[in-house]
């Protein structure tokens, strides 16, 4: 990875310490295996990226950033069926929005079509392939278990003259779907299951998204993916763990078909997070079954999702270096990415006032009529982002847990007879209070004292609570969402009819009150709302006129680094 940790000894050399495939690489340099590194991200088209393949992406890139090679973006459509030109589409702005540099060409698995028939040609010369007639199920039956090894099926012996000509008629269209299938010839007792003669192309009359119906024979994932990685000269193929026990494999394709540089398969960890739904497969059915609103829901971790939800590229990149490359499962915290959209965010986002659930504040002795305009900073921590202006009248909105009948004990907020401060303006005392018909509070009223004014230096005394408000009279309406996870608090997996869903993971609050200086936000801006955490205008549903936020992350943290 590109992020190294560097640890300084006594007398000051410094000390780098590589991730295991950083040492691997470091090593095959040294020994001149290859000349420059080459690595590939190789998705398939059958859905949306997710946080997990932000990883493989970012570590790949990475990795041909550090060591001056090529990183390649590589569509792994060999398999039909399920692929789709929506899902090319989306994953190639997940990949450019990670800021992942393919260079300028995208490559597909499915231009290697004829140089996978070719390999297979000459396997079948080399006696190293065969056409089986089996049936799917026979040949399951003959392939043995863990603990038996299995039988040699009749077809094993062909001529290679026979196979030939058979791989050819099935080429042309002249057998059945799932009739005959071409074998890899290796061991059918051999203790890794993968080598037990596994199935190389199988007849399959699908139409491809890119090659239409110009085959009706496809690779098999195992024959085909060590062939594209050595046609595009890759030379560390990185994979997660599942993928371990079809390494043999991999490397007998590239030995047998005679690559000059052959490449290299080497299997990390996938990156899991706690309580979070990341496979593909899994939010896929979310989407189908109608549980959350496409995609790119921000209650879901795709990259759509996250971006749309208002999460950086930046903060991401950071979550993963943070998380580490290992050769061992686990499990990391959506704490975690949280921390680092925090730490992101709180130097870039200006720092703004905006009231989720108002309830009117009333200065009566503040001048009917009259106006002030507060020089505010926007980033308090960062200069840079200037200043803006605060209106202030005598209507304010405050949140409405930010005033109490009968406080306990510490709270030191509105409450009858208690003075606060309001951030960046003055300190109000409560007066008194207005309830409606069902005793709901629906206005506070207080009175100001214009001494306090912040800014001016006032020092006669100090107050224990602040509190955010906006002007009434100038505030922006906004709808605002805020998330919690799909999985209802303390349960782990979402159950398979729901029973567990988190009636509360979207809430959507219609009435907020913004500052006058949010009007006209544009899609996809992101704010720090004081006290109430980082916001962004949602990407599809938020117009000029008609604001939509979505809560990134709120301010609160569990979580805490090891500095
Ligand atoms: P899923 O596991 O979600 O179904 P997948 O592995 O089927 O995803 P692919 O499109 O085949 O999805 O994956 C492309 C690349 O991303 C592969 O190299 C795969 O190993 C890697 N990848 C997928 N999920 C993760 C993950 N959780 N962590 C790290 N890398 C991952
Ligand atoms: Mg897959």
């Amino acid at each position: 990875m590109s992020e190294i940790e560097k640890n300084t000894t006594d007398n000051n050399e410094e000390v780098v310490s590589r991730n295991f495939i950083e040492q691997i690489i470091d090593k095959d340099l040294s020994e001149g295996k290859y000349k420059e590194i080459v690595t590939r991200f190789p998705p398939e088209p059958n859905g949306y990226l997710h946080i997990g393949h932000a990883k493989s992406i970012i570590l790949n890139s990475g990795l041909a950033e550090e060591y001056k090679g090529t990183f390649n973006l590589r569509f792994d459509d060999t398999n039909p069926t399920k692929e789709k030109s929506e899902f090319v589409d989306s994953i190639l702005e997940d990949v450019k929005w990670l800021g992942a540099d393919f260079g300028d060409k995208i490559y597909y698995a499915s231009d290697y079509f004829d140089a996978m028939y070719e390999g297979a040609i000459k396997l079948i010369k080399k006696g190293k392939a065969y056409v089986c007639d089996l049936t799917a199920d026979e040949i399951r039956e003959y392939r043995g278990t863990l603990k038996e090894p299995g039988k040699e099926s009749p077809y094993r012996n062909r001529s290679v003259e026979e196979n030939l000509d058979l791989f050819e008629r099935m080429k042309n269209g002249e057998f059945a779907d799932g009739t005959k299938v071409l074998r890899a010839k290796i061991d059918m007792a051999s203790p890794n299951m993968n080598m037990r003669d596994p199935v190389i192309y199988r007849i399959a009359r699908m139409s491809h998204h890119r090659t239409g119906d110009k085959w009706c024979i496809y690779p098999m994932y195992d024959f085909a993916h060590p062939i594209e990685d050595a046609v595009e000269g890759v030379t560390h193929s990185i994979c997660t763990l599942e993928f371990e026990d079809h390494r043999p494999l991999y490397d007998w394709v590239v030995k047998e078909l005679e690559f000059e540089f052959p490449p290299k398969q080497i299997e990390f960890a996938k990156l899991y997070l706690q309580n979070v739904i990341t496979g593909k497969r899994y939010i896929k059915k979310l989407v189908e079954d109608g549980v959350v609103d496409g995609w790119d829901d921000p209650r879901l971790v795709s990259i759509s999702a996250l971006r749309r939800k208002g999460v950086t590229p930046e903060a991401i990149r950071m979550f993963i270096e943070l998380s580490g490359i290992s050769k061992a499962n686990s499990v990391s915290d959506m704490a975690m990415l949280e921390y680092c959209i925090r730490e992101d965010l709180k130097m870039k986002a200006p720092r703004m006032m905006a009231v989720l659930d108002p309830i009117k504040l009333v200065i009566d002795n503040y001048p009917e009529g009259e106006s002030e305009l507060l020089e505010v900073e926007n980033n308090q921590e960062n200069e840079e982002l200037g200043s803006r202006q605060v209106s202030f009248s005598k209507e304010l909105y405050i949140e409405r847990d930010d005033f109490m009948e009968e406080p306990p004990k510490k709270y030191f907020r509105l409450f009858p007879g208690n003075e606060v401060r309001l951030k960046n303006a003055y300190f109000v005392t409560c007066t008194d209070f207005v309830k409606d018909a069902d005793g709901k509070v629906v206005e506070v009223h207080c009175t100001y004292d214009p001494a306090t004014k912040s800014g001016s230096g006032f020092e006669g005394r100090k107050v224990k609570g602040t509190i955010h408000w906006v002007d009434a009279a100038t505030c922006v309406d906004a709808t605002v969402r805020l998330y919690e996870n799909l999985i209802k608090e303390g349960e782990e997996v979402l159950n398979e009819d729901y029973s567990n869903l988190n009636p509360d993971s979207l809430k959507e609050l219609k009435n907020c009150k913004l500052e006058a200086a949010f009007a006209g936000t544009k899609k996809g801006e992101r704010f720090q709302f004081l006290r109430n955490g980082f916001f962004c205008t949602d990407m599809k549903d938020s117009t000029e006129d008609n604001l939509v936020f979505n809560r990134i992350v709120s301010l609160k943290s569990s979580y805490k680094p090891n500095k």
